[in-house]
């Protein structure tokens, strides 16, 4: 029973789970290993190595030569550290907004005291850069723009080139949500102009959730130590952190140890698979689950040529119970989906496939889960047409 402590051996457990939803996703074995060793101090000679291999592991997989660092939190504390280490009380800052994120990221930076345009666009279709350049001549003196690159909340990838082209004439900050992205989609800083990118562990790179990997400029780290007011944030403060994870090695706070030796597990397992072939398997397992769900005829929320590969936003057929549906995939097959956000709350289904969710035999399960649960919540399917079609997609090559 759920709420009593299961003590068989020895220690509390909790019972296993597929998890098909926006985070967090299925943590690698090896990750979980690495995270039983025994502890060590956050300024042994031995840990240090362990940090310097995730800031040179990180920047492969954030595709940059410049700064790298894992914040101590989850994906909402890389998006804190970088609005109040790049924003002063009174900075403009215009923001893309165009999902329950970017509503959070608006929030944050509205706390910062920061002067925070936002720019609105309807969910579930990319951001159009028209609206950022029209900003960019409405408005003077704008420190930063930002955006996210895959709104988990709609499931649509945002281009970034073109919004990064538009900052950068007007020479201000670009800052970007890569929380779903990094290492199931293509994200490279340097190549893209980003000023700044946050992620979390738990999303593509298949650790527990906890850590916030970063990536910044050196435009950005000049910046913030040419700021006139200390951030308000002294635990995100980015430049106290970068003296830590730089040389300097200048103590700031006790590194979560365990979740740093989780990390660099994750990213060498990244990195060992190949960010492009780690790409191409998000890509595939996305096609054939969207044919699953087509079979079933339900419809995605993002339009075909904009979809992201880690998270599938699905309507909810009219008359069907969402929490009968999750909470019967849950008990009878363990398996975790996601439900709508903000404006989507109890209209769409969220099914993610990131990092070591993203397989076969999950998108399988589900489908077939799906095939047996929906009828009894009164929408009824062809029994194995689901599954046929995303076997399709498999025997394809
Ligand atoms: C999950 C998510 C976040 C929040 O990350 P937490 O790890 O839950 O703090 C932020 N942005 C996007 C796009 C996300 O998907």
């Amino acid at each position: 029973m759920a709420h009593e402590i299961n003590r068989d051996r020895g220690i509390s457990t909790i019972p296993p789970r597929i998890l098909m939803g926006p985070g967090p996703s299925m943590a690698h074995p090896r990750v979980l290993q690495a995270m039983m060793q025994n502890m060590i101090g956050y300024l042994d000679p031995d840990f240090i190595t362990v940090m310097d291999d995730v800031v040179s592991m990180l920047k492969k997989v954030f595709g940059t030569t410049q700064n790298t660092l894992a914040i101590s939190g989850t994906g909402s504390a890389g998006m804190e550290s970088g609005l109040s280490s790049l924003l002063e009380p009174g900075d403009r800052v215009i923001m893309c907004v165009y999902g329950f994120f970017c509503e959070r990221m608006v929030d944050m930076a509205e706390r910062i005291g920061a002067e925070v345009i936002p720019i609105r666009a309807d969910w579930g279709k990319p951001f159009p850069e028209e609206l950022l350049e029209k900003a960019l001549r409405t408005h003077t003196d704008v420190k930063m723009v930002t955006a996210i690159h895959g709104e988990t909340s709609t499931g649509v990838s945002q281009p970034l080139e073109a919004l990064s082209a538009l900052a950068k004439q007007s020479e201000t900050l670009f800052m970007v949500d890569t929380v779903t992205t990094l290492g199931g989609n293509e994200v490279t800083v340097d190549r893209w102009e980003i000023d700044y990118a946050y992620s979390a562990s738990q999303k593509c790179l298949g650790a527990p959730p906890g850590m916030a990997p970063v990536a910044f400029s050196d435009k950005s780290l000049n910046r913030i130590r040419d700021r006139d007011t200390k951030p308000s944030s002294w635990y995100l403060d980015l430049n106290l952190l970068s003296k830590y994870w730089g040389e300097e090695r200048v103590y700031h706070h006790t590194a979560p140890v365990s979740m740093l030796l989780g990390l660099r597990e994750a990213l060498s397992i990244v990195l060992d698979e190949g960010l492009k072939e780690r790409y191409e398997r998000h890509k595939k397992n996305a096609r054939a689950l969207v044919q699953g769900l087509q079979a079933l005829g339900l419809k995605t929320v993002a339009p075909e040529e904009s979809r992201l590969d880690q998270i599938t936003p699905v309507w909810i057929p009219e008359g069907v119970d969402d929490d009968l549906v999750r909470g019967l995939l849950l008990e009878e097959d363990s398996i975790e989906i996601g439900k709508g956000l903000g404006d989507f709350a109890g209209r769409v289904w969220r099914i993610g496939l990131m990092g070591e969710s993203s397989k076969k035999e999950y998108v399988l399960m589900l489908l077939s889960a799906m095939e047996r649960i929906l009828p009894r919540a009164g929408y009824e399917v062809a029994v194995g047409e689901a599954v046929s079609a995303a076997s399709r997609v498999y025997s394809e090559d």
